[in-house]
């Protein structure tokens, strides 16, 4: 049996905010005068997830806090085998609630770019927009991502169902200046959620989307267009909205020809890794290596990772499932 930890990992959809260390989290909440729960989930539905979400933003104050997290990310990555990681961060959020809008960013590159060379990992950044906020932090977003060449995506997160027709126009701006679109969808919403993601949010990937499976046509529609789902099954349990890993819709969405990516969402708050995710499709689902290679490899070319980087991974993945 061959040692998951040692397959070479694309991660695609997590939030910084939900990778912190319970014991970091805990030094930094004595030291902003913060309570909270070092080890919160699971969740009695999302509202209980989003409070917690909100007590750990608010231990993040100063750019050595934003740096540390994004450092410690890296370590904790690499030491799971991901090779190659796309980190989420509310990027804009924090710096409204700071009054400096590029340092809280800044800071997670800094940290980023230390943890890489110290861990031999390679990061990039998704810049998120809960939808309810305003169009304008929405187009700050997109401000910051073309400020800075490591946001390879923006994204919208939170309510699935709050239209994503107000930010129409930063979506076509985004696409004409090369920033990807990472959309979650499908998670807490039905299958229309997903095709708005795609029409509507010119989605590259979508977070979560497994509820598209209520309506063929949708399924039809992102096999046709091979567009990737970033699924997370354990969040998914963690939040209530699937009861079992084993009974997760992961397989079905594969049956259905779409392509799947494996992902922990918010490990901090389930206490799972990637390794443990897919030691889960093993264990519960009766995956076996060349299928858990194949939804890695789904991953690296589902990246915005440079040529070079994908064709590295490739090659691991290959040896990987060579070996025994
Ligand atoms: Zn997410």
């Amino acid at each position: 049996m061959r040692d998951l930890a040692a397959l070479p990992k694309a991660h695609l959809h997590v939030h910084l905010e939900s990778t912190v260390r319970a014991d970091t989290l805990a030094e930094l909440a004595d030291h902003h005068g913060v309570e909270v729960a070092a080890h919160a989930g699971p969740f009695e539905g999302f509202e209980q997830f989003a409070a917690h979400n909100g007590a750990v933003r608010d231990c993040l104050r100063r750019a050595e806090d934003f740096s540390r997290i994004a450092y410690e990310f890296c370590a904790e990555e690499a030491a799971q085998g991901t090779r190659y990681a796309e980190v989420t961060f509310t990027a804009a959020a924090h710096g409204e609630r700071l009054g400096d809008p590029d340092m809280p960013l800044e800071a997670v590159l800094a940290g980023l770019a230390a943890g890489q060379t110290a861990h031999g990992i390679e990061c990039r950044v998704i810049v998120d927009h809960p939808r309810k906020r305003s169009v304008a932090r929405f187009e700050e977003s997109l401000r910051l991502a073309i400020a800075h060449p490591q946001v390879v995506a923006i994204g919208t997160a939170g309510a699935e169902d709050y239209p994503l027709t107000p930010f129409a126009a930063v979506f076509r701006a985004a696409r004409d200046a090369g920033v990807g679109l990472v959309h979650h969808a499908g998670e807490c919403c039905g299958a229309p959620s997903v095709l708005e993601a795609v029409t509507v949010g010119l989605a590259d990937r979508i977070g979560h989307g497994f509820r598209a499976l209520d309506d063929p046509d949708v399924v039809a529609l992102l096999r046709d267009r091979a567009v990737p789902l970033e699924v997370c099954p354990s969040s998914n349990v963690a939040l209530g909205l699937v009861e079992s890993v084993s009974s997760h819709p992961l397989p079905l969405l594969m049956d259905a020809g779409l392509i799947v990516t494996l992902n922990t969402d918010i490990p901090a708050s389930t206490g799972t890794t990637l390794t443990d995710e897919y030691r889960l499709l093993r264990d519960e689902l009766g995956f076996d290596d060349d299928t858990l290679a194949a939804i890695a490899l789904n991953a690296v070319d589902a990246s915005f990772a440079p040529e070079d980087t994908k064709t590295a991974l490739r090659q691991d993945i290959a040896t990987w499932r060579a070996g025994s």
